[in-house]
C-alpha cells in the first residue's frame, strides 16, 4: 500500500519536474533562446533562479507568485503547467514496471507534453514550433513502424500534410493573404502518421467546426472582432487531445455521428 502511495508521489513529482522544464521551453523556444543553458533568471530583474525557488509549484508558493528582489509578478501560468504535467503523468503511470508498460508510458507522456508547448505557445505567438512538430513526427514514426502499416501512416502523412497544403496556398493565391499556417499544416501531417486517413479527416474536419464556433462566439461576444487572427493550433490540438487519449468514447462518438441520416 505505501509502496504504492510511494509509486504514485513519484509520477506525479517526476511530471511536474518535466512541467518545470516545460515552462522553460515555452518561454525560450518563441524567444529562440538556447533551451539548456543559461541557467533560469527573473524576466524582470535578471536575478539567478535558486534552486529552491526552483522546485516545480512549491517554489511558486514559497516566493507567493513573486520574484524576490524585483517582485516581478511570476504569471500563473507556471504552477499551472506543473501541476497539469504531474497530474497527467500520474494518470499515465503505467500499471506495471515492465518495459513495454513503460515505454507506453513515454509515448503518451511525450505526446501530452508536446500538446501542452504547442498549445500555449500558439495561443501566446501564434506559432507552432518546428521543434516540437519534430519531436512529434520522431514519436509517431516510431510508433507507427511498429505497430501500424506503412500503407496507414504514409497515407495518413499524405492526407494530413498533402490535404490542407493545398488548401493553404489555394487560399494564398486567392486572397493574398495566410490563412492556414504552415505550423498547423506540419502539425495535421505528423498526427496523420498516427491517426491514419480517417482519422485525421475527422480531426480536419471537428477542429475547422470548433474553430468556427469558438471564433464566431468571440465576435459576438465582442472579445475579439473578424480582423484579429485566432491561432488554429489550439482547435486541432483539443481534437487530437480526445483522439488520442479518450479513444474508445471518440469512436463512439463518430460512429454515432456518421451513422446519423444513413
Ligand atoms: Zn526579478
Amino acid at each position: 500500500m505505501t509502496d504504492f502511495f510511494l509509486i504514485k508521489a513519484f509520477f506525479f513529482v517526476f511530471g511536474a519536474m518535466i512541467g518545470s522544464f516545460l515552462n522553460v521551453l515555452i518561454y525560450r523556444i518563441p524567444r529562440e533562446l538556447d533551451f539548456v543553458r543559461p541557467r533560469s533568471a527573473c524576466p524582470g530583474c535578471g536575478k539567478l533562479i535558486y534552486w529552491y525557488e526552483n522546485v516545480p509549484i512549491l517554489g511558486y508558493l514559497f516566493l507567493r507568485g513573486k520574484c524576490s528582489k524585483c517582485h516581478w509578478k511570476i504569471p500563473l501560468r507556471y504552477p499551472f503547467v506543473e501541476v497539469v504535467t504531474g497530474v497527467a503523468s500520474l494518470l499515465l503511470m503505467p500499471s506495471s514496471l515492465s518495459s513495454e508498460s513503460l515505454a507506453f508510458y513515454a509515448f503518451y507522456f511525450s505526446i501530452f507534453s508536446c500538446f501542452l508547448v504547442h498549445f500555449i505557445v500558439d495561443l501566446e505567438f501564434k506559432i507552432l514550433p518546428n521543434v516540437i512538430n519534430l519531436y512529434l513526427l520522431a514519436t509517431f514514426l516510431v510508433y507507427a513502424i511498429l505497430f501500424s502499416s506503412p500503407l496507414f501512416w504514409g497515407a495518413g502523412l499524405l492526407a494530413g500534410f498533402g490535404g490542407p497544403f493545398l488548401v493553404s496556398r489555394g487560399f494564398k493565391a486567392l486572397r493574398g493573404e495566410e490563412g492556414l499556417g504552415m505550423g498547423d499544416v506540419k502539425l495535421w501531417g505528423v498526427l496523420g502518421i498516427h491517426f491514419g486517413v480517417v482519422g485525421i479527416i475527422h480531426n480536419i474536419f471537428l477542429s475547422c467546426m470548433l474553430g468556427s464556433v469558438v471564433g464566431i462566439a468571440l465576435i459576438a461576444l465582442k472579445i475579439t472582432n473578424r480582423k484579429t487572427q485566432i491561432p488554429f493550433g489550439p482547435f486541432i490540438l483539443v481534437v487530437a487531445f480526445f483522439q488520442i487519449f479518450f479513444k474508445e468514447d471518440f469512436s463512439r462518438i463518430m460512429e454515432s455521428l456518421f451513422h446519423l441520416g444513413v
